[in-house]
């Protein structure tokens, strides 16, 4: 496998093309960002405190029945993925009430959810976002209405096992924004899911643990990405994992020894460029 050329440059990863038809490289840089690339900066292992959350995140999903465009780590930065065409919507799924959801309507901060609220925007930094609704994703042909179905049910389902994977660990899943591409007829997750797409608390100190800290000046960013990576990644089983409905879960638990086991060697490393 041989990294080519540069694809596309993101405010936070970069994709390269590679010599293997149909697989690109996401390498997750230090650049981290927010109020619409307002403020700036790069901090040290960044990229990688993500790339492994995603990674343990995809590989937990994939277990569990949700196709996404995760491939192998080709190092702790470097992740090797299916190429997708992507679908220009930024899906939000919100089990609390934070973030724009206070700022833009008369909910209080951490109101509950139940069920969860789905909200999808346009990825178009220079329209700032704008939500949309189901007909205008349809008029705009983004995706059909059975697409967009199918979007909406993974995005719960993505949406339940997180909240259990980050339960397990003590952690609320205040609301996260995935991103959805094809690769033929088939839509896979893309992206990335990580502490800079995730909204999480700690549920005993409620103490933010995701970019929250960098937008806000919490405190130490990657102090607490490193932290989180540690509790997201725990080589134990989660004890205490909320069963709603009290019986017994098919779901493959997130074990990170089951899925440790699951993850190839790193091959061989290649040049990446700095930008
Ligand atoms: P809010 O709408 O409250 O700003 O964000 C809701 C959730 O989606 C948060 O977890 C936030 O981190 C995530 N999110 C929203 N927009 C973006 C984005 O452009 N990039 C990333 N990485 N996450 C986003």
């Amino acid at each position: 496998m041989k990294q080519k050329g540069l694809l596309y440059t993101g405010k936070a990863k970069s994709v390269y093309r590679t010599d293997a038809k149909g697989q690109l490289i996401v390498e997750f840089r230090d650049d981290i960002t927010a109020f619409d690339g307002g403020k700036k900066d790069q901090l040290k292992n960044k990229g990688s405190y993500n790339a492994e959350a995603s990674a343990f995140i995809f590989q937990y999903l994939e277990k569990n029945g949700v196709k996404t465009h995760f491939l192998e780590m080709l190092g702790p930065r470097r992740m090797l993925v299916r190429e997708l065409s992507m679908i220009p919507l930024e899906v939000i799924v919100r089990n609390i009430a934070a973030g724009s959801m206070v700022r833009n309507y008369p909910f209080k901060e951490g109101t509950k959810f139940k069920p969860p609220v789905i909200v999808i925007d346009y990825k178009d930094d220079s329209r700032h976002d704008p939500m949309l609704n189901d007909d205008l994703i349809v008029a705009l042909k983004l995706a059909t209405p059975k697409e967009l179905a199918a979007i909406k049910k993974t995005a719960l389902k993505i949406n339940a096992l997180l909240v259990k994977l980050l339960a397990a660990q003590g952690i609320t899943l205040v609301d996260f924004k995935i991103e959805f591409g094809r690769a033929g007829k088939t839509i896979y997750l893309g992206d990335e899911i990580s502490m800079d797409s995730m909204r999480l608390w700690d549920m005993k100190t409620k103490e933010s643990l995701d970019k929250d800290v960098y937008r806000f000046d919490k405190g130490d960013v990657m102090a607490t990405y490193n932290r989180v990576v540690k509790r997201i990644t725990k080589t134990e089983s989660p004890k205490r994992a909320p069963s709603e409905t009290g019986r017994k879960s098919k779901e493959v638990p997130a074990t990170a020894t089951a899925l440790k086991a699951s993850v190839k060697r790193p091959v061989k490393k290649s040049p990446v460029r700095k930008r």
